[in-house]
């Protein structure tokens, strides 16, 4: 079912009104989705690698501190340049990574890392082979099958393995003002969260509860969710130019200062960790 105004929603089989600037989102359990066209490619991250590295070392301290026996291997999905395969190798992982993007691949192997070219889950190199962590670092939100790429995580996950999704949440202040605000005409900063008119637009748009059911559905746990960092105060302006005019920089500047103390509270990215329930 999905018609020009309509989709059925992937997470609990609802229907999925569209709004006047093509997002479309389920009333039941929040699942927002767009058809924007996805591609290989990502918003280049320089102004943002300090607040991804925070947000790493939280993640591979849950991955450390609360599983036993010790996860050991672990996956990047869509792991670019390698910022996470680096940074988790330094904590004692055996890090490997596949990224759709040949450059960004290349560019990661001269840095060192173990790292095959290609989508998740179609691509060769992967074969047969099955981690401890199966990771998507800002990347699951730009995949188009959910259905198929939750099938990948079971193939090539250990039976005792962790998936875990960091991503931006619906539930966040800044989403719940940039929704706001397109209440009254004012679309540019939902755009912007959606990441319209960037090379590789977010197809789908979570919250911990609906990641949970769709999860569930598939044979999944929810075992934790960490809150984490959106941004920081230091390159908030080189973050706020990117791909903006100059009046819409300094408007996102000021919202985002105000809004800098409720960020932690009510947080704009979230990673979830999953484990396969046995039950299934
Ligand atoms: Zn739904």
């Amino acid at each position: 079912m999905k018609d020009a105004n309509m989709m059925k929603c992937a997470v609990c089989g609802g229907v999925m009104p569209k709004d006047e600037a093509s997002y479309y989102s389920c009333a039941s359990c929040g699942y927002m989705a767009s058809d924007m066209r996805a591609s290989a490619g990502s918003e280049s991250a320089d102004a943002l690698e300090s607040v991804r590295v925070a947000n790493f070392g939280d993640i591979c301290g849950v991955l450390k501190s609360r599983y036993s026996p010790p996860l050991k291997s672990v996956l990047d999905i869509g792991c670019a340049g390698g910022l996470f395969l680096k940074f988790a190798a330094g904590e004692g992982f055996d890090c490997f990574g596949l990224e759709p993007e040949p450059a960004k691949a290349s560019l990661a192997r001269e840095r060192g890392c173990v790292v095959g070219t290609g989508f998740f889950p179609d691509a060769e190199w992967l074969g047969g082979k099955k981690f401890d962590v199966i990771i998507f670092n800002d990347s699951f939100e730009h995949i188009p099958n959910l259905a198929g790429v939750i099938n990948g995580i079971k193939r090539h996950l250990n039976e005792n393995g962790v998936a875990v999704i960091n991503l931006p949440s619906s539930g966040g202040i800044i989403f719940a003002v940039a929704s706001l605000l397109s209440k009254f005409g004012v679309w540019g900063p939902l755009h912007r969260l959606w990441q319209r008119g960037i090379v590789s637009p977010h197809l789908h748009y979570f919250n911990p509860k609906n990641l949970e059911i769709l999860f569930a559905r598939n044979g999944f746990k929810m075992d934790l969710v960490l809150r984490l960092k959106y941004y920081s105060l230091d390159r908030l302006w080189t973050r706020c130019r990117y791909h903006s005019s100059i009046f819409a920089s300094v408007i996102s500047f000021l919202g985002l200062l105000l809004l800098y103390p409720f960020s932690r509270w009510k947080s704009d990215v979230f990673a979830a960790f999953f484990r396969r329930d046995m039950k299934n």
